[in-house]
């Protein structure tokens, strides 16, 4: 059966977020009850290096947060969704569903993946399902992980990224 997964139940477009530095190090504090820690802790991790930044052991500055998903926001077919009120736009919540029963460490890299676009970029928003994205809205769009070109556009879009991969972005722009 093919089952659509809702990546994140927030589809409204718009911007927040707040400012990374992928030149510096970022460090991932899960929760203990989160669903299947260890695996999207280090599905964040591959993320995270995949757009060019570092993980750090120690609790560094920048941070990034791993809880688990309350009913509230866990909507039926959500696997993971980022929290975008005021003031937090760090935090990933894992739904317990049961999508995550045989949860592979692709699938986790990928819904890891696509949270930490939404994060990092401060974007709610999708990309349309036909340009195959990560950052398109339902896995059925896309296949698992690498990120493709459109996602790194998604990423450095808002500006709100500096360093690693959006590092290039910011050198093309003329120097007046
Ligand atoms: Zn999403």
């Amino acid at each position: 059966m093919r089952q659509a997964l809702l990546l994140a139940g927030l589809l409204a477009a718009g911007c927040g977020g707040r400012v990374w530095d992928l030149a510096q190090p970022i460090y991932i504090d899960v929760a203990a009850d989160t669903p299947k820690a260890a695996m999207f802790a280090l599905g964040l991790q591959h993320a995270i290096e995949a757009t060019g930044g570092t993980v750090s052991p120690d609790k560094v500055a920048q941070r990034i947060f791993l809880i688990r998903g309350n009913d509230k926001d866990c909507k039926v077919g959500t696997v993971a969704f980022t929290d975008t009120s005021p003031g937090k736009w760090d935090t990933v919540g894992i739904c317990d569903s049961q999508a995550l029963l045989n949860f592979s460490q692709a699938y986790a890299d990928t819904n890891a993946g696509h949270e930490w676009l939404h994060v990092a970029a401060g974007r709610r928003d999708h990309l349309p399902c036909e340009t195959r994205a990560i950052m398109a809205a339902y896995s059925d769009c896309h296949g698992l992980v690498p990120f493709q070109p459109p996602d790194f556009e998604y990423l450095c879009s808002t500006g709100n990224v500096h360093g690693g991969r959006c590092q290039h972005e910011h050198d093309a722009a003329p120097d007046l």
